[in-house]
Order: structure tokens, then C-alpha cells, then sequence
């Protein structure tokens, strides 16, 4: 397979699901590229490496941020994965489909696909929940545990004490009433990490027309004369996740002109520009 149709940069969460999605069927040959290398160790797999992978040089890009006037002159620091699998194979595991009166308001604000209705179908498609007394709910290939019964005895202090100051016990922050206290579900597998590889990729990989190449930075390879040869029409889909995909289509800006390559760049409604969550230590 030396010729390509579709080639997805970076082995993220949405480049995983992407080049299943781009190689089912088999009519397309798609090509991976993942800067990072490889996501088979003990600290990915083990949910507990997790505070192990928030600084690891090797597998995260751990960008800086620009210090900031809105949180008094500091500058962030930004964990990303660059890794097979992307920051699936570094995040924390929490599995949260989001709220559907956000997905709404997307959808309202010109964005159509965004709507609860449509996205909905979409995860149930792709979930596989263990509940807490272990029966198993869907066939997708995504597996989210149900972690309620194994707690700390401490959690279920924390919990009573949030009942006992009036606030809600939400029971599935995925379920109807996700307003409240209450525990994750995670993205694990038999105790271990289950990453957007795991579900996506990995399986897809089987396909003869799907092949991912690791430590491959796209800002040097991806538009090299040679690379990509006997092509008729090629696609490049720029999944480098928030950070990466920016500084990709920045670093290649004139590779694409000297190339005659006409970016389409697809975001969302200006409405809605990038955002980020804030952890703050207590
Ligand atoms: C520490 C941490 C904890 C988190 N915890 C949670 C959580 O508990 N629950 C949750 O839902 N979300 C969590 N997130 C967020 C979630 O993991 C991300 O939003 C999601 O994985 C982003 O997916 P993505 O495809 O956009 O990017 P990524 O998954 O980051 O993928 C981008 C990929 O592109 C590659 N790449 C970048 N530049 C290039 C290039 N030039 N050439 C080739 N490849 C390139 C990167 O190496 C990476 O593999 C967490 C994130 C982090 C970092």
C-alpha cells in the first residue's frame, strides 16, 4: 500500500474514529500519522498512571500556555497526549456525553448535526456500559464502567455530607438527571485504561487498506515530494487535537501553497471558540 486517499494527522481521540470510520468499507486506502510513539506500556494501560503520564516528556506535549491577565499573570500549563491514542491515552478516564441542553444550544446557534437529537444515536452507537451489578448495556465498541460499588468508604462520607447540605445525589451524570454529586463512569476495561485506540483504532488496524505510522511529526513529512506517491485525489484531515492542529496547519501554510493544496477548514460557529477546562487546587 504506498498510495493514499485519505490521511489523518495524529492518532488522537477524533483521529482514531476518524480512520475507522475512513476505513470501513474498504474502498478507501487511509494513512496515520502519529507524532508520538507507542501507547503499549504499563503506565497507559494502568488507570493509575495517570498522574504518572501528566508530566511525562515522552508521551505528552506539555505545552505552556501564555501567562494570562484573567488569572493574574499566570501561565497554564496544558497536559496534551502525544502518544497512540492522543490525550485518551493520558486523560483522566471520566466519561461524560455532555448536556443536552448544550448540544441544543449549538445546534441553535447554526450548527446543524450538534442537536441532542442528532448526537445522541452517535453514543449510544458507540458506548458498551457495565452497570454496577455487572450486566452489560450496548455493543459498541467503547466500554464505560460503572465504578459506584468499588468506592472508598471516604467517598461515601463525601457523598453524605453533600445530601445532608441539600445537594442533588446524581446517580449517572450521563442519565436524565446529571445535575448533583455523584461518581464518573470511566472509559476502563477489565482495569485497564480503555483509549480511543483500544475501541477505534486497534480493531480497525486489522483492515489491509488502514496503516498508521508513529513518530512521524506532520510539520516535516506529510507534503515531502515522494512521500505520498501515485495519487489521484488525497484528502488530509487535520485531527491533531486543539493545540497540534493549529501549529500542524500553521508549520505547513507554505508546503500547502507550493503543492497548490486549497485548505477547507471546518469549525464551529465563531459563536463558540476554543475553550478549556480550569482545575484549580484547593
Ligand atoms: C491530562 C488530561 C486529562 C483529561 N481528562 C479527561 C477526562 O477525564 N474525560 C474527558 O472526557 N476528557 C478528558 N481530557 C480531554 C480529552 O482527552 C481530549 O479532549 C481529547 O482526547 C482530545 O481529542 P483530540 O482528538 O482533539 O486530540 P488528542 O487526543 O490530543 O490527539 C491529537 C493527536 O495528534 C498528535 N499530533 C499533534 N501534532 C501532530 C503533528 N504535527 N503530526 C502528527 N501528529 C500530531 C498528538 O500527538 C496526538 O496524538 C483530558 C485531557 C488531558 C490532557
Amino acid at each position: 500500500m504506498d498510495a493514499f486517499d485519505f490521511i489523518v494527522i495524529g492518532a488522537g481521540s477524533a483521529g482514531c474514529v476518524l480512520a475507522e470510520r475512513l476505513s470501513a468499507g474498504g474502498r478507501h486506502r487511509v494513512l496515520v500519522l502519529e507524532a508520538g510513539g507507542s501507547d503499549r506500556s504499563f503506565w497507559v494501560q494502568m488507570p493509575i498512571g495517570y498522574g504518572k503520564l501528566f508530566y511525562d516528556a515522552r508521551r505528552n506535549w506539555r505545552f505552556t500556555a501564555q501567562a494570562d491577565a484573567g488569572l493574574n499573570g499566570r501561565a497554564s500549563y496544558w497536559p496534551r497526549g502525544k502518544i497512540v491514542g492522543g490525550s485518551s491515552s493520558i486523560n483522566a478516564m471520566v466519561y461524560c456525553r455532555g448536556l443536552p441542553g448544550d448540544f441544543e444550544d449549538w445546534r441553535a446557534l447554526g450548527n446543524p448535526g450538534w442537536g441532542w437529537s442528532d448526537v445522541r444515536p452517535c453514543f449510544e452507537a458507540i458506548e458498551r456500559n457495565v452497570l454496577e451489578d455487572g450486566r452489560v448495556a450496548g455493543s459498541g465498541p467503547l466500554w464505560v464502567f460503572d465504578v459506584s460499588g468499588q468506592t472508598h468508604p471516604l467517598c461515601r462520607h463525601f457523598f453524605a455530607a453533600a445530601r445532608e447540605l441539600g445537594l442533588p445525589a446524581a446517580e449517572d451524570f450521563n442519565g436524565p438527571s446529571p445535575e448533583g454529586v455523584g461518581l464518573y463512569r470511566i472509559t476502563t476495561k477489565g482495569g485497564r485504561r480503555w483509549s480511543a485506540a483500544d475501541a477505534f483504532l486497534r480493531p480497525a488496524l486489522r483492515r489491509p487498506n488502514l496503516k498508521l505510522e508513529i513518530g512521524i511529526s506532520t510539520a516535516l513529512h506529510v507534503f515531502f515530494p515522494g512521500f505520498i506517491t501515485g495519487k489521484s485525489r488525497l484528502a488530509v484531515s487535520c485531527k491533531a487535537g486543539g493545540c497540534g492542529s493549529a501549529c500542524s496547519l500553521a508549520a505547513n501554510g507554505e508546503a500547502l501553497q507550493q503543492f497548490s493544496i486549497e485548505p477547507h477548514v471546518q469549525l464551529l460557529s465563531p459563536a463558540h471558540p476554543f475553550q478549556i477546562i480550569l482545575i484549580l487546587p484547593l
